[in-house]
């Protein structure tokens, strides 16, 4: 099971090839929806910017503009740009079939962490150039991103150390007070390592509750199916058998239609058991119902019933195509041959027959009945035969 996470690793658990793709896809599908935020968010902000600040400013740069230089135009610009660019990327790529579009998502979304913050280091720098001080809103973009884009580690490393570099170089071009560029850079670094720490902290968090997430779906899977079939043959057991078969005769009862039972039973089994061991009779049991599934159809039921009996549900059937496809099935089992790394062997079995109609819920009983005695007829009469019940069983 799950192990205690070291803190820069996801997980200790060993993931099946299948567990990890889902994991990824589930990383994948948030981050997408994550990283639109951001974008249309940045579209409309540098949008409103551009109309309301830089144009006015460059017609008349009496104006009074929160950032009055034509560079800060040209990367309110580049923002808009990449934010466009972004969520045009995403509308292709969603038309996509997912897995077949991950490698590109995993590619796009770091480079778009780090274009947007490597422009807003820029900014930075620029403000720092014609204002003389440096905003906290790079700074806070990039705590923001960390907080809300899953990256692991060492990943968000590299990603965020481009725009600390953009971040240090402007300080290095633009700070020509040594103190303030030391403090500054002192200051960015605390900042840059927080982010790296909190976004791997989220990360892990966040793989491994998909992770666990993973783990119960499947293990709810697993118990629906244990609690549904029989382990040996991977037929339905008893109890969904009945469930499903009055499920589909109240279908048959509103639609007046039949349907037939098959009890089936092997012919000495006892003597495979006796003569070749438990483990040859699992074998033979296994392949026994290998062949059932192979001649019903899908609104079909069947079940193993019991030992080495079995009992089929044939939806919508008259008794006479019943006949032919028990008869299939007992030619099958007769011409089949059972090859095992020890032995080969050849099995028969006995078939009763019966028909299901009317009041199905009050009939099942009865029906089970009559299809047991046909089935005591064929062994009496031989065994590898179909009998049907008269109506008088
Ligand atoms: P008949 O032709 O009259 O049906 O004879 P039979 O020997 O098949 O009938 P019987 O009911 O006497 O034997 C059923 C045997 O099925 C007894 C039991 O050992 C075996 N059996 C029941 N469940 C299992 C199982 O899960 N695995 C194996 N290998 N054998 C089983
Ligand atoms: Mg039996
Ligand atoms: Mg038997």
């Amino acid at each position: 099971m799950m192990n205690k996470l070291s803190f820069f690793n996801k997980s200790n658990y060993a993931f099946t090839k299948e567990q990890k793709c889902k994991i990824n896809h589930d990383l994948n599908a948030s981050n997408i929806t994550r990283i639109k935020l951001f974008l249309v968010s940045y579209m409309i902000f540098e949008l409103v910017f551009i109309l309301f600040n830089d144009i006015p400013y460059m017609m008349n740069p009496s104006f009074h503009a929160v950032w009055n230089d034509n560079r800060f135009f040209i990367l309110h610009l580049i923002i808009l740009f990449v934010s466009i660019i972004g969520i045009v990327l995403i509308k292709i790529l969603g038309k996509y079939e997912e897995c077949r579009v991950e490698k590109i998502y995993k590619l796009l979304i770091p480079i778009l962490t780090s274009l947007l913050l490597s422009s807003m280091a820029i900014i930075n720098g620029l403000d720092l150039a014609v204002h003389g001080n440096i905003t906290s809103v790079f700074i806070a973009n990039l705590i923001i991103f960390s907080a809300v884009i899953l990256m692991r580690f060492p990943l968000n490393l590299v990603v965020y150390s481009i725009p600390f570099l953009v971040y240090i170089g402007g300080l290095v071009i633009f700070q020509h007070n040594v103190n303030s560029l030391i403090s500054n850079g002192v200051n960015g670094l605390i900042y840059f390592l927080a982010v790296i720490l909190i976004s791997t902290v989220i990360y892990n968090n966040y793989y491994e509750k998909i992770a666990k997430n993973i783990i119960l779906e499947e293990t709810i899977f697993k118990l629906d199916y244990l609690s549904n079939h029989d382990i040996l043959t991977g037929l339905l057991n008893r109890r969904c058998f009945s469930a499903q078969a009055s499920e589909k005769m109240k279908i048959l009862t509103e639609t007046k239609k039949a349907a037939a039972l098959i009890l089936v039973d092997i012919d000495y089994f006892k003597d495979v058991n006796d003569k070749l061991g438990h483990p040859i009779g699992d074998i033979v049991l296994k392949e026994t119902s290998r062949i059932f599934m192979e001649h019903i159809k899908p609104n079909d039921l069947i079940t193993r019933w019991g030992g080495e009996e079995f009992l089929v549900f044939l939806f919508d059937t008259s008794i006479d195509e019943a006949y032919v496809i028990a008869e299939k099935i007992r030619v099958a089992i007769q011409d089949n041959v059972i090859v095992t790394d020890k032995i080969q062997i050849k099995i028969t079995a006995s078939f009763g027959i019966s028909l299901l109609k009317d009041n199905f819920s009050e009939s099942f009983d009865a029906s089970y009945k009559s299809a047991d005695v046909a089935l005591y007829q064929a062994k009496e009469q031989g065994r590898n035969k179909v009998v049907i019940a008269s109506l008088d069983m």
